[in-house]
């Protein structure tokens, strides 16, 4: 087949390695991709938001099938747009992708769904989801309802924090995204990131994965899109996990057959593992990123055919194999993430780092230009790495991260820790 993946960052690196891997793949190409994509496969530059440019192509470069990488382009209706054209796409649909493009939507779903979740409510004006903080109380969470690149979520520790964050949200802080804000209590517990693929009737569960959210060692500092990850989470267990498919992503699939908008391709729960047993925290309608990184290391099978089958509504009797190995990945990132940083920083070494056993070095944000890899991003380098245990897959990562020269490159020396911890009881 004729391959085209849809993005430019880690996740669809990891993608594109582990497609490039399958003997269903006879030419891939990437849009718009990236210096380490590039390897795998025939980078074009394409305006993802250009639905008729991205059809266009596919038509001329007989493409077969397509893969979209990050939730724009879903929520914009790519997928809808591909299909319309006679186009194969893994994703979900335009209304599917509501599960990630409006937090509302999601929390009301499971809301009538019985599927566990934080107590909210839903608000367009200041006076009423101020009278609603003042009755709660703090912590609470204040999230815009849209897709806000990660700045959509506030933890509030006291009522000042959280009454500013619905005047910045509600004020149009955050643009269309905030126009709408749910309010919901805050959930004491670890987190946990949970991923199915889905094909509208059926979900298989794949495995999972724990990320580090936090700028800097110590899960301290600025939130970012994630600095690191691990898999699988050693908080789920095989019970932990059937229950989630049972209480959370199976309720919420007969829920999205019966509204006539079927999901298809990667759930991706945020879950709370609280002493009540686990919750939604969010839905993500994409595979994420880092986590996408440490699953691709560890998936034994081909990811060819089980995209196919969930586009198709083929999952009934699909089974994907896993690797027992943890996986571990460090994001290397330019200095001043997730604030202003510069582009265009050297980055060397990554020939030597690469040849450290078990590791793979995914590009996040790179370009190459006259034959050296720039940083072309805020985070740059996902340094992944496999091993018998989280605590090899940790030293093999850092030790690849000792090879790479980029002194305007920064990143945490911590990732996994929890995980480390666990291993040592
Ligand atoms: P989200 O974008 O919804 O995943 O939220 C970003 C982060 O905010 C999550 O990964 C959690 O760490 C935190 N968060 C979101 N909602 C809650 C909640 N109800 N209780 C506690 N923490 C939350």
């Amino acid at each position: 087949m004729n391959i085209l993946i849809l993005g430019a960052g880690g996740r669809e690196h990891a993608l594109a390695w582990k497609i490039a891997a399958s003997p269903l793949t006879e030419k891939l190409y990437c849009a718009p991709g990236n210096a380490g994509i590039a390897r795998e496969a025939t980078c074009v530059a394409l305006d993802l938001a250009d639905h008729a440019a991205v059809i266009a192509f596919c038509r001329s470069n007989r493409i077969d099938f397509v893969i979209v990488g990050p939730e724009a382009p879903l929520c914009a209706g790519i997928v809808d747009d591909l299909e319309a054209s006679g186009i194969k796409a893994f994703g979900p649909s335009r209304a599917a992708a509501r599960l990630e493009g409006s937090k509302g939507f999601t929390k009301d779903l499971s809301r009538k769904n019985g599927i566990p979740t934080a107590a909210y409510e839903r608000f367009t004006a200041m006076a009423p989801a101020k009278a609603y903080l003042r009755a709660h109380g703090t912590p609470i969470v204040i999230k815009a309802d849209g897709l806000a690149a990660g700045k959509g979520v506030v933890v509030a520790q006291d009522l000042a924090e959280a009454e500013s964050a619905v005047d910045m949200m509600l004020g149009g802080g955050l643009g269309d995204a905030g126009g709408e804000i749910v309010i919901e209590e805050f959930l004491d517990g670890e987190e946990a990131s949970f991923f199915a693929l889905c094909d509208g009737a059926t979900a298989i569960a794949l495995t999972t994965a724990q990320d580090h959210k936090r700028a800097y060692d110590g899960d301290k500092g600025p939130n970012t899109g994630g600095m690191g990850a691990y898999s699988p989470a050693p908080n789920i267990d095989e019970a932990m996990s059937a229950r989630v498919m049972r209480a959370i992503v199976e309720p919420t699939l007969k829920a999205m057959q019966a509204m006539g908008c079927p999901y298809k391709g990667v759930l991706y729960a945020g879950l709370m593992i609280t002493a009540d047993g686990p919750k939604l925290i969010e839905y993500n309608a994409r595979f994420g990123d880092p986590e996408t990184q440490v699953l691709m290391l560890r998936l034994k099978s081909d990811l060819v055919p089980a995209l196919l089958a969930s586009r198709d509504g083929m999952l009934k009797s699909f089974d994907l194999r896993w690797y027992d190995e943890p996986a571990l990945t460090v994001v290397m990132a330019a200095k001043g993430y997730p604030g202003a940083y510069a582009r265009g920083t050297v980055i060397e070494g990554l020939d030597a780092a690469g040849k450290v056993e078990g590791v793979e070095i995914f590009h996040a944000g790179t370009k190459a230009e006259r034959g050296k890899i720039l940083a072309n991003g805020g985070r740059v380098l996902d340094v992944s790495a496999i091993g018998k245990t989280v605590r090899e897959a940790q030293a093999r990562a850092y030790e690849a991260v000792s090879r790479i020269r980029w002194s305007e490159g920064f990143c945490r020396h911590d990732i996994g820790w929890r995980a480390v911890e666990r291993e040592k009881m």
